[in-house]
């Protein structure tokens, strides 16, 4: 990395902000990744206009990461900058029945601020451990509904610096697909619409979701939750189970004998190992189920 872009940025943003070499397993739910040559927390939309001028200036590229929960890291980490959304950009505002949110603000904490203010909407997120960037990039879903049906905007800022608008109806949201999979968008905010409901009913709706994920998921171990998108007409992990795969082990990374449609870093696992046993999976279930599998997880970084 140009030492240069490091020095400039140091005379800008507070040291707080800024990590040389920050190995990447301690900012993934994976806990897997090789080092960012910088790593940066924004506070605003003003210093993410301002930090990718600076990269562009520099020619240094710039990686997005949000609460690193639907990503591996591969081992030689990232070169570059890479910009981590998280507490430090994470303001929740009301306004009527909006939420206006910052991108690094986690799902949890969102759909617990809008249980508080008696707003329903945001209850399906509330056990999912991503940021409300990565939520809107991924269209994040569950039990049924999905961040499409809750969010009205997105500021973003692009690889220029320049600030946009975009309506919900510019989102393109599919299944785990928006707009920003082929746009190269920073999501600096959102406006999220929610309506009026009782308190109690948002919260016991809440628990019961918290308590079905927890009875089928091994939250114990790291992982990146689901590995495969679900293919049409099946569940990944049934057609893995069916498949005899649960269990099946590369190195530190393993088949969840819990859940099969998560793989789990069991001690020590490279991206590697992950990658290795994603294939394993992938060759075994078209073999026996003539079903093709594709990652929902992200793969980024060097080798
Ligand atoms: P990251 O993993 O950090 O990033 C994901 C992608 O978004 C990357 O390509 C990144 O570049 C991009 N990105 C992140 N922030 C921004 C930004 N500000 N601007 C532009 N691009 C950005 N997902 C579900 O949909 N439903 C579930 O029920 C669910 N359950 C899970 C359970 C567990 C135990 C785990 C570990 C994961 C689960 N996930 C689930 C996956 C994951 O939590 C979601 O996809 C989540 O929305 C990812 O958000 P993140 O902030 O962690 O994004």
């Amino acid at each position: 990395m140009n030492k240069d872009f490091v020095r400039a940025c140091e005379s800008v943003f507070d040291a707080a902000q800024l990590f040389i070499d920050a190995p990447l397993r301690f900012h993934t739910t994976f806990r897997i990744g090789g080092p960012a040559d910088l790593l940066f927390y924004p506070k605003n939309t003003e210093e993410v206009q301002k930090i990718i001028c600076m990269a562009k200036e520099y020619g240094e590229p710039i990686t997005l990461l949000g609460n690193g929960s639907n990503i591996l890291v591969r081992d030689g980490g990232i070169r570059g900058l890479v910009i981590r959304f998280g507490k430090k950009m994470a303001d929740v505002t009301l306004d009527g029945a909006d939420l206006i949110v910052g991108a690094g603000a986690l799902l949890r904490d969102v759909a617990a601020f809008a249980q508080q203010n008696s707003l329903s909407g945001m209850e399906f997120a509330c056990g999912i451990p991503g940021s409300i960037g990565g939520a809107i990039f991924m269209n994040a879903g569950a039990y049924d509904d999905e961040m499409k049906s809750v969010v009205a905007s997105v500021r973003t800022v692009s690889r220029d610096g320049v600030e946009r608008l975009y309506a919900a109806t510019e989102l393109d949201f599919g299944y785990r697909h928006s707009i920003f999979q082929s746009r190269d968008e920073v999501i600096c905010e959102t406006r999220l619409h929610l309506r009026e409901a009782d308190r109690d009913m948002i919260l016991e709706r809440m628990t019961d979701l918290n308590h079905r994920r927890e009875s089928k998921q091994p939250l114990f171990y790291p992982s990146a939750g689901s590995t495969f998108k679900r293919p049409p007409g099946y569940f990944a992990g049934t057609l893995i189970e069916q498949t005899g795969l649960k269990g099946l082990t590369v190195g530190g990374a393993q088949v969840s004998q819990k859940h099969a449609g998560f793989i789990i870093n069991i001690g020590n696992a490279s991206a590697s190992d992950v990658q290795r046993l994603i294939a394993a999976v992938q060759k075994r279930v078209y073999a026996k189920h003539a079903v093709e599998l594709f990652p929902e997880l992200r793969v980024i970084g060097e080798p």
